[in-house]
């Protein structure tokens, strides 16, 4: 009964608290180090946009548009959406900025939440952080492939653990419409042995019938026809390229005549990063690939492009089983203790002083009883403790206790920020 009246946070999303925030900074420090290395500037765009935007860009039959949006009307009947993903709110802002006219390629990155109606459950949420990068006006491979080096290399930076990229080709408009024709004709012959999901896929949209994971459609999966064999040229010495590429920096990849993913807008080489170990999900931790007609679909340049998205609720939750520690937090050198309400005066002028003076000083002024600032100082691993009882503050000095040899000293208050600058030394 009592649970009745308490709020709770919405099915599938969650909250970040203070004690995991560690993982999600070790995160960003990474990826922002590596996005400033390869010269990727960040963007933001906003977490909505019109609805249109994510129906042209996806695909009107993919599963994110068909049933995983979060829609909304606004007050003026406009039709908007929490954004699915990012990379269709990133190319609107290429064209809308006009970023063609910059130095090309142009790359950007991005950190932020997105938002899909999924069934929750492990490694799945309804909101979950993505970062992700984008390379724009590059047509050539070497871009697919430096694309999987950075996720790659950002997951090694991490240390996770039996890392795999698994990758494929889907073709162009020149290859894939006769692939997808192969493939219908194939399935039809055996439309009455796929699972429900795949007869409706049949229809929709049959290449992913291709990721079904039902245990009937495996064996027609295997004897389907492969796209590898029925690229066109072009496809073909783009995707051995890119292969060639990702053998000179010894990545390791296996071909995945299977992956198709799940957005309309992919072109040529797609792709996908696992962890293999124990503790690691089925899911993927990244997924990108070239998605070459993606600006000209939505009334910008013809652009090519190339880009890709980790999720991080599944890398902290790697990083976790996998007992990979988060960020480091800063060592407390200094506690500030207090006796008294004239101390507590002087001592909240004292500790804006080290604050100025960028010296790291913990204190408990809520706590009155010295014992138990001084354990709580011990707990924090201080090495000086600053005392500062009702006679200091009236003499104007303060004892400074090392902790370690439980030694004191009387020194002036004013000079005491220089003086533990010189101890900490
Ligand atoms: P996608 O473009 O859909 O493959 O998404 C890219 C990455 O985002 C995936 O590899 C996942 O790591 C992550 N991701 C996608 N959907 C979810 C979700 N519902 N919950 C948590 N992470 C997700």
């Amino acid at each position: 009964m009592a649970n009745k009246n308490k709020f709770q946070s919405v099915t599938g999303m969650h909250d970040i608290l203070p004690e995991d925030q560690k993982y999600y900074r070790k995160i960003y420090d990474v990826v922002s180090n590596i996005a400033e290395f390869y010269g990727f500037g960040k963007i933001d765009t906003p977490i909505v946009e019109e609805t249109e935007l994510f129906a042209k860009g996806i695909g009107l039959a993919t599963d994110v548009v068909k049933k995983e949006m979060y829609n909304l009307k606004t007050k003026g009947d406009d039709s908007l959406s929490l954004r699915p993903e990012w990379t269709a709110g990133i190319v609107r802002s290429y064209i809308e900025n006009g970023m063609h006219s910059l130095p090309q390629p142009l790359k950007l990155w991005y950190f932020g939440p997105c938002y899909r109606y999924e069934r929750p459950q492990a490694g799945r949420y309804r909101q979950f952080w993505q970062f992700g990068f984008e390379i724009f006006g590059e047509s050539s491979s070497v871009i697919d492939a430096q694309i999987i080096q950075i996720f790659y290399n950002i997951f090694k930076e991490l240390k996770l653990k039996d890392l795999i990229i698994e990758i494929n080709s889907v073709g162009d408009s020149n290859c894939r419409p006769y692939y997808k024709k192969l493939l219908s004709s194939y399935l039809k012959s055996r439309e009455s042995s796929i699972c429900p999901d795949c007869k409706r896929r049949f229809k929709e949209n049959v290449l992913r019938v291709l990721d079904c994971k039902e245990e009937k459609c495996q064996p027609i999966k295997t004897e389907a026809p492969q796209i590898l064999d029925h690229l066109c040229d072009e496809c073909h010495s783009h995707f051995k390229e890119v292969l060639e590429f990702l053998d000179e920096i010894e990545l390791p990849y296996t071909l995945n005549p299977y992956l198709v993913r799940g957005l309309d807008y992919y072109t040529k080489t797609v792709f996908e990063l696992f962890s293999e170990s124990e503790g690691g999900c089925k899911n993927a931790l990244a997924g990108g690939g070239r998605y070459d007609k993606l600006v000209k679909l939505l009334r910008g340049r013809d652009t090519p492009a190339c880009g890709a998205a980790a999720g991080t609720e599944r890398i902290v939750s790697l990083m976790k089983a996998q007992d990979i520690e988060g960020a480091k937090e800063p060592e407390t050198q200094i506690f500030l203790a207090q006796l008294g309400s004239m101390a507590k005066r002087k001592g909240l002028w004292l500790l804006e002083e080290f604050r100025k003076s960028k010296v790291r000083v913990a204190e408990s002024f809520g706590k009155n009883s010295l014992k138990a600032q001084l354990n709580r100082a011990d707990k924090l691993g201080a090495k000086y403790t600053l005392i500062l009882g009702q006679k200091e503050a009236l003499d104007g000095v303060v004892i400074v206790r090392n902790m370690k040899t439980g030694k004191q000293d009387v020194v002036k208050i004013d000079e005491v920020v220089a003086i533990v600058k010189k101890r900490l030394k």
